[in-house]
């Protein structure tokens, strides 16, 4: 089972949610996986303290220009799509950060002066968290395309029961690339007008790509009735309410958990486990009799 837990904004308590959520089910006996997809800011590791045994690194696809062979003709430049290299007066330019490996430029240019090269842009760390299998991938400073070292993240996937991918904040690509073929997105959202947009936002995505989804409002007690409402309206369903309390904020500055720091936290987060292993349980029953 592949949940996902993504947030329309940051800061709205999706790492709290991730972790918490981690501890409860190998707490279960499950035998979980958490991978930290938001690979610009990766934060899992700060709660789960897990023990790392082995790293990679992410590499992309690249342009390499042989000066030798080029004839200054232009049509490399002239296919990037994402101006990544540029000819002017028959040199060529290249900004290696803007380019998306697409392969275009090697293929169309007429000398073979273009090869392909490797660049790392990011790596991937492995290890464990006392029963919990633990990844995360960390972007290199500077780089501005996480997708690449999402997917290494994901392709690493271990065999479990329970996978948690902990998703970028927001609704672009990164996001779309964490949570695709996900079985759940949990949404955690914060009950404040700013976070009722977001969580639309984050809604309008998930749905187009046809994701299951319920949402977790964090803070529950500190906004407005607004959220709640909307989603009874849209018949959205509410798995769990965080109370704000600053026991939570406290264990957080500390490093530390609220499943292992407040008794009753671990309440909050083994109903929600089972909450969603009883709402995929039934989708894969009526996925199974829609086949037969
Ligand atoms: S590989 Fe694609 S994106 Fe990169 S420089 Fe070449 S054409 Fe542009
Ligand atoms: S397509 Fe090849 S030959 Fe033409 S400018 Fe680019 S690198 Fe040079």
């Amino acid at each position: 089972m592949k949940i996902a837990i993504a947030s329309g904004k940051g800061g709205t308590g999706k790492t709290t949610v991730a972790t918490n959520l981690a501890l409860a089910a190998s707490d279960e006996g499950m035998d979980v996986a958490y991978m930290d997809c938001d690979v610009e800011e990766p934060n899992g590791a700060l709660f789960l303290k897990p023990e790392f045994d082995d790293e990679m690194p992410v590499e992309v696809s690249v342009p390499e220009i042989d000066d030798a062979k080029c004839v200054g003709c232009g049509k490399c430049g002239e296919i990037c799509q994402f101006n990544a290299i540029a000819v002017m007066l028959k040199k060529v330019f290249l900004f290696p950060e803007l380019c998306h490996g697409c392969a275009g430029c090697w293929l169309v240019c007429p000398t073979g002066a273009i090869a392909e090269a490797r660049r790392a842009t990011g790596r991937l760390e492995m290890g464990s968290a006392g029963k919990i299998k633990f990844i995360h991938g960390l972007l290199n400073v500077g780089e501005a395309m996480s997708p690449p070292v999402i997917r290494g993240v994901k392709s690493h996937a271990p065999q479990c029961d329970l996978l948690i991918i902990d998703s970028p904040p927001g609704t672009s690509c990164p996001v779309i690339e964490s949570v695709r073929g996900a079985d759940y997105v949990i949404l955690v959202t914060e009950p404040t007008p700013f976070g009722l947009n977001d969580l639309k936002l984050a809604i309008d995505m998930i749905k187009a790509l046809k994701l299951t989804f319920g949402v977790v409002i964090n803070r529950a007690d500190a906004g407005d009735l607004k959220t709640r409402e909307y989603c009874r309206e849209f018949g959205i369903e509410i798995l769990a309410e965080i109370p704000d309390d600053r026991r939570v904020a406290v264990a957080y500055s500390r490093g530390d958990t609220a499943y292992h720091s407040i008794p009753e936290y671990r309440d909050i987060f083994n109903s929600l486990l089972e909450r969603i292993v009883i709402v995929v349980d039934k989708r894969c029953v009526s996925a199974d009799r829609r086949q037969k």
